[in-house]
């Protein structure tokens, strides 16, 4: 069956998906399928069974009173919500409700196994393959937004000995709950806010140990805007010149929130260099002392989830994708949203909104 044509494919449907796609609708795009010949179209291929993104999967203790700061979708706010209420139940309800009110038509669960381009033509379209049963395997698209998030690569850094560990490992993606870490002695790596909430939250029910190669920066109030704007230019500039991205959230510290405070009265908030390797029973410091060790919880964030973007070849050595404004650099076909600055809710959303602005001017241009 050939590809079906398409003016917008949007590869995800969270928080950058669902902005570039409310966007869209906005400005005179219809689902395929829908609306009257002559219409420009889009199309939203999310791999879950549900609404939500990556929400949906977070760990079930944090709370809507306990996350960073989520800003809305466009243009429909997050209704009120108990601090107390998971937001893994919150938002994805939330994200449910916008996309029947805008009328989305995210088609799920679709998986985009790759994106290619058809022929050598700069001009001709991208096509865009997926494992769907519905029939429609493939679609030709005039522009690709990707908004693939990074949930599915959770980083894991390598030490010397890791593979020797006695203990038990895991990635702060497979954290369910305290609970399940009684009585055992916790070393948990990073300086991002999940390390944080986690080292509160684990030491409330066992003893912790805090490791990271940095402090985090602390900040009195939740938005040091001036470290903030700092932090995104730096990831942009990075982006551009074709590095990996790292993370804006991370970048931007941490800040003292009543649980973080209440957090370091007790405490819980002892940050210690770097361990340099791992051994059976714990890791070793650098002063070469050992920590007894049973878990080692890694909150070392997360890598853009772009695997199926590899046949466009637009890798650069330095391991990143040339990334200018959300338009690839090397396949002005292709946006890449909620990537490298765009990493945050508000990130999202700006990045969703400058994507399809670009779209309609150079389609305007090009009818003009
Ligand atoms: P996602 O929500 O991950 O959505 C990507 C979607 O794409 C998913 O539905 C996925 O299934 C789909 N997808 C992936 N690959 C494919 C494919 N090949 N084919 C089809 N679909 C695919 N930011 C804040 O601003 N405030 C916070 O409090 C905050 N807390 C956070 C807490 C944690 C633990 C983490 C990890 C991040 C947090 N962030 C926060 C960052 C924030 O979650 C993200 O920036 C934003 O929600 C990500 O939205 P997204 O649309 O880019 O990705």
């Amino acid at each position: 069956m050939s590809p079906e044509p398409v003016d917008v494919a949007v590869i995800g449907a969270g928080q950058a998906g669902l902005s570039a796609a409310y966007h869209l609708r906005r400005r005179g795009f219809v689902p395929h399928g829908t609306g009257t010949e002559g219409e420009p179209t889009f199309v939203v291929l999310d791999a879950e069974t549900g609404p939500g993104g990556a929400w949906q999967h977070r760990w079930p203790t944090l709370r809507m009173g306990t996350v960073n700061g989520i800003h809305e979708l466009p243009g429909y706010p997050v209704p009120p919500a108990d601090p107390q209420a998971p937001s893994r139940e919150v938002l994805p309800e939330y994200f449910a409700d916008y996309e029947s009110r805008y009328e989305l038509a995210v088609r799920r669960p679709v998986r985009v196994r790759a994106v290619r381009r058809e022929g050598d033509d700069p001009h001709g379209r991208l096509i865009v393959d997926t494992d769907a049963a519905d029939g429609t395997h493939a679609w030709a698209a005039r522009y690709v937004i990707n908004a693939t998030g990074t949930w599915r690569k959770p980083f894991w850094p390598t030490y010397p000995g890791q593979a020797t560990f006695a203990g038990r490992q895991l990635h702060v993606h497979d954290y369910r709950s305290a609970e399940e870490f009684r009585g055992r002695r916790v070393v948990i790596v990073g300086a991002g806010v999940s390390a944080i909430q986690l080292l509160d939250e684990i030491s409330q029910v066992t003893r912790t140990f805090w490791v990271s190669r940095a402090e985090p920066p602390w900040d009195a109030t939740a938005f040091d805007t001036a470290a903030r704007v700092q932090a995104i230019a730096g990831v942009e500039e990075r982006v551009r010149q074709g590095l990996p991205p790292g993370s804006v959230v991370s970048v931007t510290g941490a800040h003292w929130s009543p649980w973080a405070q209440a957090a370091q009265d007790r405490g819980a908030l002892v940050w210690h260099p770097m361990f340099t390797g791992i051994e059976a029973a714990g890791v070793r410091m650098p002063d070469g002392t050992v920590e007894p060790a049973d878990v080692i919880l890694w909150a070392t964030g997360f890598r853009a989830d772009i695997a199926h973007l590899a046949p466009l070849g637009l890798r650069t050595p330095a391991g990143g994708v040339r990334v200018r404004d959300t338009r690839a650099v090397d396949e002005p076909r292709l946006f890449l949203i909620g990537y490298g600055p765009s990493q945050s809710t508000v990130g999202a959303n700006r990045a969703g909104r400058d994507a399809v602005r670009a779209i309609v001017r150079e389609r305007a241009a090009a009818t003009a």
